[in-house]
């Protein structure tokens, strides 16, 4: 898998976009790419994907793969519930390829500019329907991303249809973004016919050409969430506290007054100064963790929650100990829910453990014992306060 990134990555294509903050690609550019947990757990399940569509493997066989990146320290072993978000995605893949034979693309690097590239998950086209398919998997939960007019996929379907020879006989254009860990419907699709994919190209020009300009405005937006620049940007921070100071004045309207489009935009600009407010808890949550003082706050362990040791051998346990269903499809049942159903029979010490999340900043007059700043540095974990 390629590791490096384009300047114009297609996949912050919506935050560069002429339509977005044309500016944030020349500011991104100036920080380092810092791997969180989530990011090694997408490379890794990413990687998985690869290896088992070329091999012909599934999800769960990936202990005889050669998938060393990330397991271990870096990423813990993969849940029942990870392995199958990545069993649908390959499911898919092979049920449409059985279905419309053609030519399958995996982890392809595609280059739309010079600047503009990045490696698509998987594509297929097949020259007998005159369909290309594109295929983006998304291992992540917490943000839906919806499919229709996708800029990322739309880059990556301009890349893959210029590595087609006969490029004439392409009719149609299919992105399929497959995000099973989200909610909502696991795989989502949108097809174009030709005519309109060859209107992409000349929309990814005005992109490029917006964020190249050296003068690129900066524009706040719901985009600015997970953007580098976030901490710093002068942007940002004026268009938070324009909001904060609208909200004030704007007291005598109560939140279940809002409706239609006066509550829409009330959403959005509450997206903008929660940005800028997470940013700040970030800032302060780093320096606490480098050992510097934040006045009136300590770093403390987040609240610990139970977990399987090893989900495989507590289910079988479970089983034999009475409980009927320890899975709770995908997953298997938490030790709490467990405990609801059989009482504490089912619990023994030697199944679970309580860990917690990691380190969050909270207030000194919070229970919790505060944690040394050396210890500090043995949590990546962002703070959640
Ligand atoms: S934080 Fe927002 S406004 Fe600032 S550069 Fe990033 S995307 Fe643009």
């Amino acid at each position: 898998m390629n590791s490096e990134h384009a300047r114009l990555s297609p996949s912050s294509r919506h935050r560069w976009a002429a339509d977005a903050c044309p500016g944030s690609a020349r500011e991104e550019a100036r920080y380092p790419d810092k791997p969180n947990k989530y990011s090694i757990a997408g490379t890794f399940f990413h990687q998985l994907a690869c290896e088992c569509l070329e091999t012909g493997y599934d999800a769960k066989d990936w202990p005889s793969l050669q998938i060393a990146y990330g397991v271990g320290e870096k990423y813990p072993e993969p849940t029942h519930e990870d392995l199958a978000a990545v069993q649908i995605y390959l499911d898919q893949i092979r049920f449409d390829l059985d279905k419309n034979p053609g030519e399958l693309w995996i982890e392809k690097k595609v280059v739309i500019s010079q600047e503009h590239w990045g490696t698509s998950d998987a594509a297929i086209w097949s020259p007998e329907t005159g369909l290309l398919r594109i295929y983006d998997y998304k291992h992540g939960s917490g943000i839906f991303v919806p499919v229709e007019n996708n800029k990322q996929l739309k880059s990556y379907a301009c890349g893959v249809f210029s590595l087609i020879n006969n490029a004439e006989a392409v009719l149609e254009v299919e992105n399929v973004i497959i995000q099973p860990r989200a909610g909502g419907k696991a795989v989502r699709r949108w097809k174009v016919d030709r005519e309109e994919f060859l209107t992409w190209p000349s929309e990814i020009e005005r992109d490029i050409a917006a964020a190249s300009h050296p003068d690129a405005p900066l524009n706040p937006g719901k985009w600015c969430k997970f953007c580098k620049h976030a901490p710093n940007c002068e942007a940002l921070r004026e268009r938070a506290l324009i909001t904060a100071q609208a909200d004030f004045s704007d007291l005598h309207i109560h939140p279940s007054e809002l409706q239609g489009e006066e509550l829409a935009a009330a959403l959005r600009q509450a997206s903008i100064a929660e940005t800028y407010f997470k940013a700040v808890r970030d800032h302060a949550f780093d320096i606490a963790k480098r050992g510097g003082s934040v006045p009136g706050h300590k770093l403390v362990k987040k609240r610990p929650v139970r977990k399987w040791i090893s989900e495989k051998k507590a289910a079988t346990i479970l089983i034999n100990r009475g409980v009927d269903q320890p899975y709770a499809d995908p997953k298997i049942k938490s030790p709490a829910a467990v405990e609801k159903e059989v009482g504490d029979k089912g619990i023994t010490r030697d199944l679970v453990v309580s860990e917690s999340g990691g380190l969050t900043l909270a207030l000194n007059s919070d229970g919790r014992p505060a944690v040394a700043s050396s210890a500090a540095a043995d949590f990546s974990e962002k703070p959640s306060i």
